[in-house]
């Protein structure tokens, strides 16, 4: 029975890709921060198999311990602090740990893996963000980085850790350069999820509008699921190395409220939409759009879920989950 570590298990990635390991017959471990984490309870209600340790990415004495008790074939950092938006405002928490943080979990595997640094597969969640204002279109691997707010600067740096481990130290570790991916599990401070969940509080009529800060965006969004699927691949091939994973289309802002809006029947969407500077980025990146062959060709991996398909799939899932709340508030 393989053994994998998780960190960031109580996130989008982490929980389908806990689904996904378990479905493969592995044990799996999930670093979780906090004495309290109260996103813990619903880990172990989706995962309940997996065995969660307390650990942060900022600790590294907390991460040794964590490899130590769960003795890992494959290591995935999927931890983060994970919103641009945020990064602004924090971008000293964010270095410390989408950045340094990444450091630490790299150095604390290579120590605990000893002298044979290979033995234990390490996978880096890297960021199209990298991109920024994108040199070239579409991105891909080789695609000179041009990134664009603390997250994306912090990502940066642990892609070329991950990079040097595996070039100076032989250490097996690869990195996703993953572009957008959306779920029902998405964070409700991303911005799909903002408009997947206010348009179903508005088909409702539990909410008015939603204040986005710019229409102008354009973005390679898949499916989560999809996604998890990647990075485990990555660590099964021989050799390690970097792929950049995404759906190939670009699609945008304007057409996702389309297609929401759409799903409950409502088609004047733009008069359920303001602008709000307030949500708007200091300094945006380009319309990002993967090149995907690398890893279509090397890993055998393609995405499944369509761009339709996956908004349906949020709306629907937000439109049941408001209808609860509602019916549960009327009891
Ligand atoms: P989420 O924001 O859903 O999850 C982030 C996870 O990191 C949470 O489990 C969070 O734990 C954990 N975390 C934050 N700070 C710490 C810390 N100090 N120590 C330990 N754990 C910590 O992100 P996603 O699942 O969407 O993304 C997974 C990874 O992939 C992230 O690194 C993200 O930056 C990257 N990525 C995501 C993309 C996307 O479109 N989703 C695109 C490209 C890259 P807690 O519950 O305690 O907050």
């Amino acid at each position: 029975m393989k053994r994998a570590l998780i960190t960031g298990i109580t996130g989008q990635d982490g929980l389908y890709l806990g689904e996904l390991l378990t479905s493969k017959g592995y044990e799996v471990f999930g670093l979780v921060r906090g004495e309290s984490n109260p996103k813990a309870a619903a880990v172990a209600q989706v995962l309940p198999q997996a065995r969660l340790l307390a650990g942060d990415l900022g600790n590294q004495e907390s991460l040794a311990a964590a490899l130590r008790a769960a003795r890992p074939d494959e290591v995935y950092n999927l931890a983060a602090i994970s919103s641009v938006a945020y990064s602004w405002e924090n971008a000293g928490v964010t270095a410390d740990i989408t950045a340094k943080g990444a450091f630490n979990l790299l150095e604390a595997t290579r120590l605990y893996a000893g002298d044979d640094p290979a033995s234990i597969r390490f996978y880096q969640a890297s960021s199209s963000e990298m991109f920024g204002k994108a040199h070239e279109t579409p991105q891909r691997e080789n695609t000179l980085l041009w990134p664009r707010s603390p997250y994306a600067v912090s990502k940066v740096f642990a892609h070329y850790m991950a990079i040097n481990y595996r070039e100076s130290y032989g250490m097996h570790a690869s990195s996703g350069i993953l572009f957008n991916h959306e779920s029902p599990r998405r964070g409700n401070e991303f911005v799909t999820r903002k408009i997947t969940q206010g348009v179903a509080r508005i088909a409702l009529g539990l909410q008015d509008s939603i204040a986005l800060g710019s229409l102008d965006v354009s973005r390679d969004w898949g499916f989560a699921g999809d996604y998890v699927e990647a990075m485990w691949l990555m660590l099964q091939q021989k050799s390690a190395d970097d792929y950049v994973i995404s759906t190939g289309e670009q699609h945008s802002l304007r057409e996702l409220l389309e297609i929401a809006f759409s799903r409950v029947g409502i088609s004047d969407w733009a008069s359920h939409v303001t602008i709000d500077v307030r949500f708007a980025r200091p300094a945006d990146v380009g319309a990002l759009v993967g090149d995907s062959a690398k890893a279509r060709t090397v890993l055998g991996w393609k995405p499944k879920v369509e761009f339709q398909d996956l908004v349906h799939m949020m709306v629907d899932f937000d439109y049941r989950e408001q209808l609860q709340k509602l019916s549960s508030a009327a009891v």
